[in-house]
């Protein structure tokens, strides 16, 4: 089955992809934020965007889309039941990409933090995920 999606649509869709400071990239910033981080949004002479630079700590996080990037075993990253082939190659190409760019970013020296959207939106959740820096963070500065 071919896919059904117009040109327009497509394009949305691969903007939607790329778009920047989405709900789940604000909350892990500001989340940071409170915790005393101090970042950049973006860093150029990377060998890919993530989403939030930490260089102070040589720390680069990306904040996935459950859908996008193919969460698995997440309510949120399940297939939709049309298209379904379109939807897989789709995310399957997102998946490949997002590996060769923690593959590229570790290579560089970059210690690569994912945060996915249902982590994001869950307080404990996202203190899980960014733990490491978290302690990262105390052994720099002490206790406060
Ligand atoms: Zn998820």
């Amino acid at each position: 089955m071919t896919d059904s999606l117009s040109t327009e649509q497509r394009s949305a869709l691969m903007s939607r992809i790329r778009g920047v400071n989405t709900e789940p990239e604000r909350l892990v910033r500001s989340f940071l934020h409170q915790l005393g981080f101090r970042f950049k949004l973006y860093t150029r002479n990377l060998p890919s965007k993530p989403d939030i630079v930490l260089p102070k700590y040589k720390t680069v996080i990306f904040v996935h889309g459950c859908f996008w990037h193919g969460h698995r075993y997440c309510r949120k990253g399940k297939l939709p039941r049309s298209n379904v082939q379109f939807w897989k190659e789709k995310i399957a190409y997102n998946r490949t990409r997002d590996r060769a760019a923690r593959r590229d970013l570790k290579a560089g020296g970059w210690n690569v933090v994912v945060v996915w959207e249902c982590q994001a939106r869950n307080v404990e959740m996202l203190e899980c995920a960014l733990s490491p820096l978290i302690h990262q963070l105390q052994r720099t500065h002490g206790r406060n």
